[in-house]
């Protein structure tokens, strides 16, 4: 089995809905729980901490969860409310860590990773989804990297004070808003200085050259998909993929349906070979060393084929399947993470 480390994830956000879940037992529902990522050759991945957003104005209610339909920016968050949240998550974070038979481990290098790889210990990564919980002074994000967040988005789908995520509309370019803010680009250089990741999933088109000039770390997006086979404004136009193979950086693949259908569908009983293609076109835009998984476990709507993390290996199958050999498959699961985190953390 090809082992996998996951670009992205929500299942800290599973484990806040309900404190008793046991993360270290075989669960039905939800995508990722110990048992079943053992199963599925999960060694590590990037935990999102992510605030959900503040209900939308009364009058959009009736459209927010329409399809193709102009959808209002999610509900912008205050501080003090995605810092408590913040604050559980990372506490969760913690609490895996010191499990008492070690089977989980926060990592905060590149060696950190790798012990615990060749150690049989899953690895996580502390990311935030969004940097609400970071206020204006940004000295919370001195706070939370002494805690172990080596990776941030800056924002996800909403705007907030470092800049603007791009709305959920089908098709769409990812030119639809304004890029950083003054605050965005401090936040940038900061991250730029402490060694923490910079994710550009959600942001705008705008936002992600504002970084590409800014940034002198790799360019980063952890779960995203190819704009040219799915007109997701949350995907990458092969100009975006120009400069993130330029920076040497990567692009992780997202398993939610309706970033990877041509047509924005979310139904569930879609072909493996549409991730194929996804993963075709990124290899061919930034090179086999540039494409790593992304999934969006426990956040997304997963094709039937991938859905949980036990059945990641169908992937793994299908890419073999269309041509991808050993070594390449391995740098897709998890050798091109190792390669940007070393270029981004130091060795
Ligand atoms: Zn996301």
């Amino acid at each position: 089995m090809i082992p996998v480390f996951d670009g992205h994830n929500d299942t800290l956000l599973m484990h806040l809905a309900d404190p008793t879940r046991d993360f270290f037992a075989r669960h039905e529902d939800g995508h990722i729980d110990y048992v079943r990522a053992r199963e599925g050759g999960l060694v590590g991945g990037f935990f999102a901490v992510w605030t959900p957003s503040a209900p939308l104005p009364e009058k959009y209610k009736d459209i927010s969860e329409g399809r193709n339909l102009p959808v209002p920016p999610a509900g912008a968050v205050d501080l003090a409310v995605a810092r408590a949240h913040a604050d559980k998550c990372v506490a969760q974070l913690l609490a895996w860590n010191a499990d008492e038979e070690g089977r989980f481990r926060l990592v905060r290098s590149a060696a950190e990773l790798e012990r615990a790889m060749a150690d049989g210990v899953m690895a996580g990564i502390m990311h935030f989804e969004g940097a609400e919980a970071i206020g204006p002074d940004l000295l919370a994000l001195d706070t939370y990297y002494a805690a172990g967040l080596r990776s941030l988005g800056p924002v996800w789908s909403r705007p907030n004070l470092f800049g603007f995520g791009v709305p959920f509309l089908f098709p769409s370019s990812p030119d639809v808003a304004p890029g950083l803010t003054p605050h965005g680009r401090a936040l940038v250089r900061r991250c730029n200085e402490l060694g923490i990741m910079l994710d550009l999933s959600h942001i705008t088109e705008r936002g992600f050259w504002d970084v590409a000039e800014l940034s002198e770390r790799p360019l980063v997006a952890t779960h995203s998909n190819a704009h040219a086979v799915c007109p997701s404004p949350r995907n990458l136009t092969d100009e975006q993929l120009a400069a993130v193979k330029a920076s040497d950086g990567v692009v992780g693949l997202n398993y939610n349906t309706s970033f990877l259908d041509p047509e924005g569908k979310r139904e569930t009983d879609m072909p493996l070979e549409v991730m194929v293609r996804h993963v075709d076109h990124l290899v061919d835009k930034l090179g086999i060393d540039r494409v790593a998984l992304g999934s969006d476990f426990d956040g997304a709507t997963m094709p039937d084929g991938v859905k949980d993390v036990a059945h990641v290996p169908n992937l793994m199958n299908a890419l073999a399947k269309a041509g991808y050999d050993d070594e390449s498959l391995r740098k897709i699961g998890y050798l091109n993470w190792v390669r940007v985190l070393k270029l981004t953390w130091g060795e």
